[in-house]
């Protein structure tokens, strides 16, 4: 694969980056392109997401930090393009301890930054989220409002954006920034609400619902995601961000009234519990201008994907069980 286009995926073993990975690697993907996993590898980054390409010839995994100067300085002078996932991504997780949120998300995407800059690669794309905006009552966010981030998490993901277009508006480095809604999907790691509540309830177990359920989020399919990420790598302009929403808005409470029925249960497996901590009453992003730009939209229809989901979980024990013990808090 002489020729083809070097791109480094950092957290490639998450979530979001590893259906990315397999996305760009496999069938539908460009061709032409080769890509290197970066990932620590912490309680979330899960090795067994990217057996579908490991043996692709085009693919290549490391275990490091994004923190690490040294191995970050030589693997993006083998690369071409850099899509930055990596992150610590739990809310909850943050508001216990913010240590590891400042380090690896603000520390770590500045330590790859600097390396993007001595080396000129670039695009280098920025993967963000809807949380930096904080709450909005109504209407919807758009990339032009001010970031008003209420958790570590949010606050340490606005902060790397900062840096990430700063680097763009001081050094000329082609930056590019998404931010996104709330994703849902197959290999969702069991400690956000999607899939604790399905891997919960198919054991038979209750779900805790947050306060009184009224908190409002849009919902955005993995597949839209992605698509949405490789319109910003290959044809997104420098220095912009680009929100990106799934067009389905639902609070908690209607969340788990739909995630009930889909795993045959009822509210009496529900606990109502205290509410988080600074917990953002709605998100919503505007996403009018990757569609005007870009041309995309959000193909996925919510209810069909998630049953799509829930069956994925009902017929993948064998990759989530394992990981129970470490999605505890
Ligand atoms: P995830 O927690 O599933 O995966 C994160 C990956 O990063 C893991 O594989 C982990 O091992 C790796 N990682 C963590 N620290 C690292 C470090 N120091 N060095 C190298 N690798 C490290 O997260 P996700 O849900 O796939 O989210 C991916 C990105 O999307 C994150 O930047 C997150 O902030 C953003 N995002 C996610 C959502 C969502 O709904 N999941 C919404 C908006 C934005």
């Amino acid at each position: 694969m002489n020729s083809a286009t070097r791109v480094l995926v950092t957290g490639g073993a998450g979530f979001i980056g590893s259906h990315y990975v397999r996305t760009l690697l496999g069938p539908s993907g460009p061709g032409g392109t080769a890509v290197t996993v970066l990932d620590k590898l912490t309680y979330a980054g899960n090795p067994a997401n990217l057996d579908p390409v490991r043996d692709h010839p085009g693919f290549a995994s490391v275990r490091g930090d994004v923190c690490d100067p040294v191995l970050v300085d030589k693997l993006v002078s083998e690369h071409d393009q850099i899509v930055h996932f990596a992150a610590e991504s739990h809310v909850d997780r943050s508001i216990l301890d913010a240590d590891a949120f400042v380090r690896t998300n603000v520390a770590g995407t500045r330590t790859l930054l600097d390396a993007a800059l001595r080396h000129r690669v670039s695009p280098f794309v920025h993967i963000s989220t809807d949380e930096v905006y904080g709450s909005v009552e109504t209407g919807a966010s758009t990339e032009d409002d001010p970031l008003r981030p209420s958790s570590p998490y949010a606050a340490s993901k606005a902060s790397a954006d900062l840096i990430a277009l700063s680097y763009h508006r001081t050094h000329g480095l082609d930056v590019r920034v998404t931010r996104c809604s709330n994703n849902y999907g197959h290999h969702h790691f069991p400690e956000k609400v999607v899939p604790l509540f399905i891997t919960r309830l198919l054991d038979g177990g209750r779900v805790p619902l947050y306060g009184d359920g009224s908190h409002v989020r849009d919902w955005l399919h993995i597949d839209d995601h992605v698509r949405a990420v490789e319109l910003v790598r290959t044809r997104g302009r420098a220095g912009e961000v680009y929100n990106v929403g799934g067009g389905t808005e639902l609070s908690n409470r209607e969340l788990t009234d739909l995630l009930l029925r889909a795993c045959g249960a009822d509210w009496s497996r529900v606990d109502h519990v205290e509410d988080r901590k600074g917990h953002d009453r709605r998100y919503a992003v505007d996403w009018t201008k990757i569609r005007e730009e870009l041309g995309y939209r959000p193909g996925k229809d919510f209810a069909a994907g998630l049953a799509e989901t829930v069956a994925w979980y009902r017929h993948n024990r064998s990759w989530w069980e394992p990981l129970l013990d470490r999605a505890a808090l």
